[in-house]
């Protein structure tokens, strides 16, 4: 039986797993440590639980930034962005249909954005696209300080954080005062045979400007490659360009082919390119149907 340490605070939770060494892990929901039988893992000897940790459930929306901490479930996020003054704020709708979207309502209810970002091996995470596409930075706890780097830098480097090191906070920046308006928008195609986990990720974001074109465009990929990733070849191609649905999806068919799809029990690769169009096609035509 693996052993489980409650901790009280962050700084207990970064000492009690320095402590543990390499083989301890950190705990939030569970629900991708429970099911490591499944995937044939070994459980780690030793867990240190971050549930009672107040601040780390703590989500603030604000003008500038979202603050996410990284025992926040998908539910609360989502409901935190559905609490924002006049709904969800249209530059935020990808992370607010990541968050309501993902899994069934009993996951949502107790997995975390930290677990989500953590569950390494498991390509089909939707917070990590959707906040790839908003250029999210996370903050790492460590024995020695904290430490912020950007996603993508972070999916890099998550395999080898030090003992001790730990997901505290996400970080989304917004664009307020930048003079641009974004707006945002997820899609998915779950499978019913991956037991609804999704085949494809498309997250977008877009800023407009004045004349309603396409100033600036990210766009992230996710379950397709081992690992989510933007799609810089797509956005430099709508930049310039107008918010249209069917010009999106053709340049998306014309450039999907630099992905290497992986082959899952559930799908193989060939058919995530091929669903790829539809989903850009998808993400754009919803964008904006928020606030
Ligand atoms: C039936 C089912 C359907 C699902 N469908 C989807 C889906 O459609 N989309 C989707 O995105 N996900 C889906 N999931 C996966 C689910 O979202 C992940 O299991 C969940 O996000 C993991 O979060 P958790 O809090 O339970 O993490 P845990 O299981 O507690 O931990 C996961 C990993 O992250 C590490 N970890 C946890 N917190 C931190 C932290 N703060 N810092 C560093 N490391 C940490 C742990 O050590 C562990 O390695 C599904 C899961 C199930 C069971």
């Amino acid at each position: 039986m693996p052993s489980l340490y409650m901790a009280t605070s962050l700084a207990d939770a970064v000492a009690a797993l320095a402590a543990r060494g390499p083989s301890a892990a950190p705990m939030a929901g569970a629900t991708w440590i429970m099911r490591s039988g499944l995937r044939d893992e070994a459980h780690r000897p030793s867990y240190v639980a971050l549930s009672q940790i107040a601040e780390l459930s703590e989500v603030a929306v604000d003008a500038d930034a979202v603050s996410i901490g990284a025992c926040v479930t998908h539910a609360r996020l989502a409901s935190a962005l559905a609490d924002a003054p006049g709904g969800v704020p249209f530059d935020l709708q990808v992370l607010a249909q990541a968050a309501a979207g993902a899994a069934n309502p009993q996951v949502r209810a107790v997995a975390t954005v930290g677990g989500n970002l953590n569950a390494i091996g498991f390509a089909a995470a939707d917070l990590v696209p959707a906040l790839l596409c908003l250029d999210a930075s996370v903050e790492i706890a460590r024995p020695d300080g904290s430490e912020s780097m950007k996603l993508d830098r972070f999916l890099a480097a998550r395999e080898d954080l030090s003992p001790g090191s730990l997901v505290a906070r996400i970080r989304v920046p917004r664009s307020a005062g930048s003079g641009r308006s974004w707006r945002s928008a997820h899609a998915r195609l779950p499978l019913r045979v991956a037991g609804d986990y999704p085949a494809a990720i498309v997250s977008l974001a877009v800023a407009l400007d004045e004349a309603g074109a396409i100033a600036e465009a990210r766009v992230a990929v996710g379950a397709v490659e081992n690992v989510a990733r933007r799609w810089p070849e797509l956005e430099a191609r709508l930049t310039g360009g107008s918010p249209d649905p069917e010009a999106a999806a053709a340049a998306a068919k014309e450039l999907r082919h630099g992905f290497t799809a992986r082959d899952g029990v559930e799908a193989p690769g060939s058919y995530r390119l091929q669903v790829l169009p539809a989903l850009v096609r998808r993400a754009m035509a919803a964008l904006g149907t928020g606030r």
